[in-house]
């Protein structure tokens, strides 16, 4: 049986990457170190900051949230049910249910109810991957919701692994306007809050351990639309060359944020923005409406349309038989 690096009594986690293994007391402590290292780096926020925590009833974000929770921070919830199906009705049911064992308060959104479409019916309706339909709704909506509600920050569980994924598929694009804005903070401007990644120092099996350890119910499943991503394809090669050498992820994204971002940053500029004429969102184009709310109204206009995974022409797996080639980058 191995033992804890820090008290010696038996082990529940081995953690290649720091070539050691840990109790549950200690991994919680080493757990809570990296996301406060990762909010005093990056000068996320301050404990007197209301955070806004979007909430999918996935690991991540449930763990994140547990974790601001312990470290005494003032932190709501946001879910926003995108009527995925199962999927979406298992998720809303863990979110609530761990709110309300907590006692924290969770805000909800619900697309088919508010905005008349669902995530499926929006990707068919303006052929888009569902990725980006869904990217982009939440987006919207979960900055929108912190503006509303006077939130100083929006926090989201993304973690080191989907970080270095983004960051591997935009250095193999060389998309140099992506990788300018990868920071794990984004200071408000351009019409936008504030947004902070705190968990961008911990690894997906760490945030899972982490709902183990603390006994935290969360999905499993994958979404089904992600299917096909090539978000998933990139943070499959990673976690390749990471079993053959430990620590690589982390040194290739951390390495990014301590030598190169600082390099790119500098150049980032923000549009002026004038707000959308139908919903005030900060948006580029004089007297139009924001990427929303015209994927809002050509989608709630559409018939609705259900889950169905199909097999493309190629026998793949995919959700719609629109997509020979699905793709798009997932943002959880
Ligand atoms: S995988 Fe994530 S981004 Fe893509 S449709 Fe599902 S919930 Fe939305
Ligand atoms: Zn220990
Ligand atoms: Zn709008």
């Amino acid at each position: 049986m191995s033992k804890c690096r820090s008290c010696r009594e038996p082990a529940v986690i081995d953690l290649p990457r720091h070539n050691a293994n840990f109790c549950a007391e200690h991994f919680i402590q080493l757990c809570l170190r990296q996301m406060r290292r990762a909010i005093e780096d990056f000068s996320m926020f301050g404990p007197s900051d209301r955070l806004l925590v979007a909430v999918s009833g996935g690991k991540d974000s449930l763990a994140l949230w547990d974790m601001l929770h312990m470290e005494g921070y003032s932190a709501d919830g946001l879910y926003v049910g995108l009527g995925i199906g199962e999927y979406s009705d298992e998720s809303g049911r863990i979110v609530r249910q761990f709110a309300a064992e907590r006692g924290l308060v969770l805000q909800e959104i619900d697309l088919r109810n508010e905005y008349g479409f669902d995530i499926p019916t929006a990707s068919r309706a303006t052929r888009r991957v569902p990725c980006s339909a869904c990217g982009l709704s939440k987006r919207h909506l979960f900055d929108d919701a912190a503006k509303r509600g006077g939130y100083d920050v929006l926090v989201t569980g993304h973690n080191l692994d989907d970080e270095a994924a983004v960051l591997f598929g935009n250095t193999l694009r060389w998309d140099v306007e992506y990788l300018r804005r990868q920071s794990p903070v984004l200071p408000a401007g351009g019409g936008f809050g504030r947004k902070a990644k705190p968990l961008v120092r911990l690894t997906e099996r760490e945030m899972a351990a982490w709902c183990v350890v603390r006994g935290i119910d969360y999905v499993i499943e994958e979404c089904p639309m992600a299917i096909g991503n090539r978000h998933l394809a990139y943070k499959e090669a990673l976690a390749g060359i990471e079993r053959s050498s430990p620590g690589v992820t982390a040194s290739f994204f951390l390495g990014y944020l301590d030598r190169m971002a600082p390099l790119l940053a500098a150049a980032v500029e923000h549009d002026d923005p004038v707000p959308c004429r139908r919903c005030g969102a900060p948006t580029s184009a004089e007297g139009e409406d924001c990427a929303f709310c015209r994927l809002a109204t050509t989608s709630s206009s559409h018939d609705p349309v259900p889950v169905r995974v199909v097999l493309d022409r190629r026998g793949r797996k995919a959700f719609d038989e629109q997509w020979g080639v699905p793709e798009g980058e997932s943002d959880g």
